[in-house]
């Protein structure tokens, strides 16, 4: 079993070493991380200038290093670096949730879906809250859910889950949901300042509060103590409203 690993926090985020210890013992594990924080970058990849691969030292021991994004580094490894193809791609632990419309902005659950991409399983993991609370307990939650996907033999058709754990002490003994993303409202308003020079600046406001948490979300998931698992696809085609739009729009020719 070969395992690589990402994230979008960055090669020295607590959730990637977590996330690397969680899984010692069930795979030959490579490490691919970006060196800066790259949350919110979504699916980007560089295209504009090369990207440099360094192997960091002491501080993440092993761990192969691109100055890109969490696309990029799980593209990288996947065409060249790794020179073979791992069976699985792991992505996190992100500090943060990534539930609801924010997975279409995560680096974290892009990086999975970059391997996803590539027709390799992959699966994204979330704590809920910031600031690394109960991190042991999430790799926890994390170790028995690869090691229960591997057992059960991994499929022909490659898939893509979404974890969110909930940051609390006993995570690994949270019952578990399968769920639907909820949905969000807009975001808050833009943040406009001044800058020293006396010019505008502007700072992306705050996501919205859940619009759409019901029963069977992510979100109520979380919320009423589960670990949330959520199978994710990439066709973004509206298929309920094909017909419509081809008696609106086609035409014979
Ligand atoms: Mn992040």
């Amino acid at each position: 079993m070969r395992i690589l690993i990402a994230n979008d926090d960055g090669y020295l985020a607590p959730g990637l070493a977590a996330l690397v210890a969680a899984v010692q013992g069930l795979g030959q594990v490579e490490v691919v991380a970006p060196e800066q924080n790259a949350s919110g970058t979504s699916n980007a990849l560089t295209l504009n200038r090369p990207l440099q691969v360094f192997t960091a030292g002491a501080s993440a021991p092993g761990v192969q290093v691109i100055n890109g994004t969490p696309s990029d580094c799980v593209h990288v490894a996947l065409t060249g670096l790794l020179g073979y193809r791992p069976d699985l791609v792991l992505s996190g632990i992100n500090q943060g949730a990534n539930m609801g419309d924010d997975t279409l902005y995560s680096g974290t659950v892009a990086a999975a879906m970059e391997g996803y991409l590539f027709g390799i399983p992959a699966i994204a993991f979330s704590q809920v809250q910031k600031g690394w609370g109960d991190l042991d307990a999430a790799g926890r939650v994390v170790r028995a859910v690869v090691q229960q996907v591997l057992e059960q033999g991994l499929p022909a058709q490659p898939f893509l889950l979404n974890v969110n754990i909930p940051n609390r002490p006993d995570a690994d003994r949270l019952p578990r949901r399968v769920t639907r993303l909820g949905r969000r409202h807009a975001s808050e308003p833009v943040i406009r300042q001044i800058n020293p020079r006396g010019e505008p600046i502007y700072w992306i406001g705050p996501a919205g509060d859940a619009r759409e948490a019901g029963e069977g979300t992510d979100f109520h998931a979380t919320a009423s103590g589960f670990v949330s698992i959520t199978p994710l696809q990439v066709d973004l085609t509206d298929h309920a409203r094909l017909p419509d739009w081809r008696a609106r729009l086609e035409r014979a020719g």
